[in-house]
């Protein structure tokens, strides 16, 4: 399973719009890795982990399109987590069709703010988006890929191709948990998740229980009773990630709750291999960080280097 990371910033980007700390300035000067959009990944090339508010600007800096996406999992309501005008550019008149289905899926507050576009409601049938309005501690079967349907906004006359049949991309599947996450208000339902690919180029010759897994744990603070309960339930089932990446927006500072420092994050991540639920050697990441918690990446990868944490950075691809 292919992750990439099109952003990894908090919520007001790193370096920080209106700020000129010595952090943010550190960043500018430096550029790189240092230069980091709100947080958003890319799993495959068909499934996208919030679309927000720098989706375009990614887009373009990584030279990636996103047209075969056909799965939108919305984590949580904030800002930088959902932007409505980023599934809205994919109507006709912004996209040329076709364009595959799109699953959404997110909890209901985080579906309502994609009716924030200056009040008008998203339309599911122009920006071909199916909307799937999760609960929390759902599990979730996303197909992708395979044969796909015609979308019916295709015109012979404006249109790559004439049948309004996307293009085929490999057949994958995937399952998805909606893991309550500590953040934000109890009727917000945050949540983060667990992604398991079950089918696919990628999960070939790993069947069953061996099939790879991520945990992809930001917005939250430490984990909730149900949270590791859910966990355990799908350890027991035979789940075990291949890469965990936790929210590390408080990086150096006192401890939270609603979001993570990094002694936290690698509290988390000893917990999860204690308790038996990530593989032999799993990649332990931080990822979603702030200038008002955590210094320049080179300073940050020292950091986190005895611990066995890798931070995640713009641009980053692995196979998790
Ligand atoms: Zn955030
Ligand atoms: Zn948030």
């Amino acid at each position: 399973m292919q992750v990439t990371f099109l952003g990894t910033a908090a919520a007001e980007g790193y370096p920080a719009i209106w700020c000129r700390c010595e952090r943010c300035a550190i960043a500018r000067s430096r550029g790189g890795p240092n230069l980091r959009f709100r947080a958003s990944i890319l799993v495959n090339d068909d499934l996208l982990v919030d679309p927000g508010p720098d989706l375009v600007a990614a887009s373009i800096r990584h030279g990636l399109d996103l047209a075969d996406v056909q799965a939108v999992l919305i984590t949580h309501l904030h800002d930088d987590h959902v932007d409505p005008t980023t599934l809205y550019w994919r109507a006709p008149g912004f996209a040329v069709p076709p364009l595959p289905e799109a699953l959404v899926v997110g909890t209901g507050p985080s579906l309502r703010r994609l009716h924030d576009r200056n009040g008008v409601p998203l339309n599911p049938d122009s920006t071909r988006l199916r909307m799937h309005a999760a609960t929390l501690g759902e599990r979730i079967e996303v197909a992708t890929g395979g044969i796909q349907s015609a979308d019916p906004r295709a015109k012979p006359e404006r249109t790559r191709i004439p049948s309004g049949v996307p293009t085929t991309g490999p057949a994958r599947r995937y399952e998805v948990v909606v893991v309550p996450a500590s953040h934000a208000g109890p009727t917000e339902e945050a949540a983060f998740f667990a992604i398991r690919q079950v089918l696919g180029p990628e999960a070939e010759a790993r069947h069953g229980n061996d099939a790879p897994a991520i945990l992809y744990a930001t917005d939250t603070g430490p984990f909730s009773d149900a949270a590791w309960e859910l966990l355990h339930t799908l350890g027991d089932e035979g789940w075990r990630y291949d890469t965990v990446i936790i929210d590390a927006t408080l990086g150096t500072g006192g401890p939270g709750t609603s979001h993570m420092n990094l002694d936290q994050v690698a509290w988390h991540h000893d917990e999860l291999a204690r308790r038996d639920l990530t593989r032999h050697g799993a990649r332990r990441m931080a990822h979603h960080f702030s200038h008002n918690g955590t210094p320049p990446h080179e300073e940050l990868v020292a950091h986190l280097a005895p611990l066995g944490i890798v931070p995640s950075y713009d641009g980053l691809s692995l196979d998790a």
